[in-house]
């Protein structure tokens, strides 16, 4: 009988078994992309979600070399264009490259239209009235009710505009992750995405819009890349102007802080996919529904 191996040896086997494992896993991976039964997008979207997972420790090569038709030359050319290093797996990358590479793999894929859109623009352009406009007119788009912490302006439900919550409660939501987003918006109220109903909308095969806050839809961008971001436009500054102030809602100092809120938002149109200008509430609606269903790279209304 042979002596029994000593616990480092059962060690060594250990971790040789787990590293053949997770070979066979990132084979079985990079499988599934060249036979096209899976996207690059989604493999690198489960690498960022999951740290410990196959898919993150994938290299960012390997990842790319597997979509049909990159090959290993034009995968060279699109790592340099990217600015990511051959060493680099998929769940090492920095929050850029991570938009960098999902950007590049969005644009690839390019056909599919997105489910998930999301909806954001500088303070008083009227995003609520679209959202409003499109939640009366197309009930097969799914709004998403977003919870806040802010008290309910006269007219506004519980459950339908906002779920009006405690600050004990959207932390529990937070610690709890319920929340796909959140953020501090004109630095006082706190504002969230609750993720389960979104997730069963997108698994229904849903169309699923979220307004929100220009940092909410950066966080979306992170978390779902295959999100299509939607800016509204005012149709000139003054425009902007008079409608925040017509409102009445605000007093003057809140005013003053949402116009300066709004001066860095309109700043950051480029960041997103597409632009609709909102003229008149129907048709910016209209534009925004259409979008929803037009291949990524379509023009839009600017
Ligand atoms: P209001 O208080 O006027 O209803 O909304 C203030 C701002 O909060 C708007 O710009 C709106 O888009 C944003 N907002 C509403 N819900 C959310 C959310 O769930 N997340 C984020 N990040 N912003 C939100």
């Amino acid at each position: 009988m042979s002596p029994r191996p000593a616990p480092p040896d059962v060690d060594r086997a250990a971790a040789a078994r787990a590293a053949i494992a997770a070979r066979r896993a990132r084979a079985a991976i990079k499988h599934d992309i060249a036979t096209r039964t899976r996207t690059a997008l989604d493999a690198a979207q489960r690498g960022w979600d999951a740290p410990d997972s196959a898919e993150a420790g994938l290299r960012v090569t390997e990842l790319l070399s597997s979509v049909p038709t990159l090959g290993p030359t034009r995968t060279a050319k699109v790592m340099t264009k990217l600015g990511i290093s051959d060493k680099k797996r998929v769940g090492g990358l920095g929050v850029r490259q991570r938009h960098k590479l999902a950007d590049f793999l969005i644009a690839r894929q390019g056909r599919e239209p997105s489910k998930l859109v999301v909806l954001a623009g500088p303070t008083a352009v009227g995003k609520g009235s679209v959202s409003a406009h499109i939640r009366e007119h197309h009930p097969e788009v799914q709004l998403s009710v977003s919870a806040t912490t802010r008290k309910p302006r006269p007219g506004e439900i519980d459950g339908v505009h906002y779920y009006f919550v405690s600050d004990a409660e959207f932390d529990r939501m937070i610690e709890d992750g319920e929340l796909l987003e959140w953020a501090v918006v004109h630095n006082s109220y706190r504002y969230g995405t609750p993720r389960p109903p979104i997730d069963e909308a997108l698994a229904a095969g849903k169309r699923v819009l979220l307004e929100i806050d220009l940092q909410g839809a950066r966080s979306v961008r992170r978390v779902m890349p295959e999100a299509r971001l939607i800016f509204l436009l005012p149709p000139s500054w003054e425009e902007l102007v008079r409608r925040l102030t017509g409102r009445g809602t605000e007093n003057v100092e809140e005013q003053q802080r949402r116009l300066a809120t709004a001066r860095t938002e309109l700043a950051a149109q480029d960041e997103f996919d597409a632009k609709v200008v909102n003229r008149e509430v129907g048709q910016a609606a209209a534009e925004v529904v259409e979008l929803m269903d037009a291949p990524i790279g379509a023009p839009t209304s600017r």
